[in-house]
């Protein structure tokens, strides 16, 4: 193990490297439900050269590797379940805009906070699809787990706006997947040619460790609004979402139930976004959402709530700070979501299943439901908060969210950032001969099992 250390040392210098217990206590663990597991050593690379010499040590020696971005999934992605190296990509934060093509190309340490910053100091006239996770969070780790951001409801998970791939594999060699495999442009992460990223995206890293990704940016428009429709109707839900994606002029929607402040108990929130480069824009585009829930205002069955200039930054910032704001909710401060990719038909039963599960352990519930792809489905979280120091809420948070996802499968979903265990419900499901596939895939890229172990590990 010491010889390990050393060459550790040798490929990233002796700052970048620790086996100390402060940093196997810290890198053991994530802020959410999952047992903690210490690695026994935390190195930061800053090239990819320094991650190819790591990877083909831990492979000579048939250690494991866990790349971590920010460790903000709670699902327990990045905690080393039998040791071995984690890998922290903070120090890996190169970044290239392609004006004229619409993509950037990101190191595997960049944060939505770093590249948002970039953007909006060099090139304000473009944006990028940004996750309500803290800032922190990182650009790949975020598509590597198809995370969900701003321009989800328009373009799709942020994975979908992937547009190439630069990736270490389990083996030690760098592989460049997409447009970039051939030309110097990163325009395209596979078509015309097989889709290849599908091979890394969605895996946890447990296929190689991901050093460039070329994202896809979108123009920025000038003004931005926030619409909110409120009904207390659930069923209508689904009816109500059909009919604003049906316009195609929405940015983002964002359906959230709580059972406070008390004003809001079964009353179902709809934040509606819109964009524009001028204030006639944004006049049309409310005016098309107004029309488009005509019926349910004349029936009274909803109806949009004026939002008062206090509220509207709050409601407009990227990343929204109200899911942060719901981790301090239960004293000891701490949240964790079950968030399947579902129907949007299903929002009523899956509502009624939130408050149900809330009632059954005793726990205060939040839901946000954000809709993917024009309204192909949504994300829907089941979020309960726990005590950190209080066992016993953590216990029933995690109980709870097993059930929601137990239930949220039953129902036609399937669990987005699955834990371990919800990874394991999601195997037991799927088409045999698919998972066949997956552990041929696993076993070709991974010979030797070194990458992010326990995951995506079908029995
Ligand atoms: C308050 C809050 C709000 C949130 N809101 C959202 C939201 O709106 N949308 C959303 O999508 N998510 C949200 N999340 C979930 C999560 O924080 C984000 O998805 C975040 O982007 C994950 O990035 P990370 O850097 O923390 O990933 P990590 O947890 O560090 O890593 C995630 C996975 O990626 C792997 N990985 C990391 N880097 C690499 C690499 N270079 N190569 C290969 N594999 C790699 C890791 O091994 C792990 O399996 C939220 C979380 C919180 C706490």
């Amino acid at each position: 193990m010491s010889d390990i250390y050393a060459t550790l040392q040798e490929i990233v210098g002796k700052d970048y490297v620790s086996n100390q217990a402060e940093e196997r206590y810290f890198y053991g663990r994530d802020p959410g439900l999952m047992p903690p597991h210490e690695p026994d050593y935390v190195v930061m690379p800053r090239t990819t050269e320094e991650v190819q010499e790591i990877i083909r040590l831990a492979n000579k020696e048939k250690v494991a590797v866990v790349p971590k971005g920010a460790g903000l999934s709670l699902t327990g992605l990045v905690i080393p379940q039998i040791g071995g190296i984690v890998m922290d990509m903070k120090r890996m934060e190169g970044i290239e805009v392609n004006e004229a093509g619409r993509y950037v190309i990101v190191e595997g340490g960049v944060t939505h906070a770093a590249l948002k910053s970039h953007l909006q100091k060099n090139y304000p006239h473009l944006r990028h699809s940004i996750p309500d996770s803290p800032p922190i969070a990182t650009i790949v780790a975020n598509a590597v787990i198809h995370g969900q951001g701003r321009l989800t409801q328009q373009r799709g998970f942020n994975s979908d706006m992937v547009s190439g791939l630069e990736v270490v594999l389990p083996t030690g060699e760098v592989c460049r997947i997409g447009s970039c495999a051939v030309s110097s442009y990163w325009f395209s992460k596979g078509p015309p040619m097989p889709d290849l990223s599908g091979l890394f995206l969605g895996w946890f890293g447990t296929t190689g460790v991901i050093t460039r990704l070329g994202m896809k940016l979108y123009p920025c428009k000038k003004m931005r609004d926030v619409m909110l429709y409120i009904t207390d109707r659930a069923e209508l839900i689904p009816d109500i979402i059909r009919k604003l994606s049906h316009t195609e002029m929405m940015e983002d929607i964002v359906v959230s139930c709580a059972p406070l402040p008390l004003r809001f108990k079964g009353v179902f929130n709809m934040l509606v976004y819109i964009t524009g480069d001028s204030e006639e824009e944004l006049e049309f585009k409310r005016k098309m959402a107004w029309d488009a829930l005509r019926e349910y205002f004349e029936s009274r069955d909803g109806g949009f709530m004026g939002v008062s200039p206090y509220m509207k930054p709050s409601l407009l910032a990227m990343p929204s700070k109200d899911t942060t704001r719901f981790a301090d909710v239960s004293k000891g401060g701490g949240f964790e979501y079950s968030g399947p990719i579902a129907p949007i038909e299903k929002y009523p039963q899956y509502v009624k299943k939130l408050e149900e599960l809330a009632s059954k352990y005793n726990l205060f519930y939040s839901s946000a439901a954000r809709v993917i792809d024009g309204g192909h489905s949504m994300m829907f979280s089941f979020s309960y908060t726990f005590n950190r120091a209080d066992p016993d809420t953590m216990n029933r948070a995690k109980t709870a969210l097993d059930e929601a996802a137990e239930f949220a499968l039953d129902e036609g979903g399937v669990i987005w950032k699955p834990n371990l265990n919800e990874q394991r419900m999601v195997m037991e499901r799927m088409d045999p001969n698919t998972l066949k596939l997956l552990g041929k895939i696993k076993q070709l890229l991974d010979p030797n099992g070194i990458m992010n172990p326990g995951n995506w590990e079908a029995k």
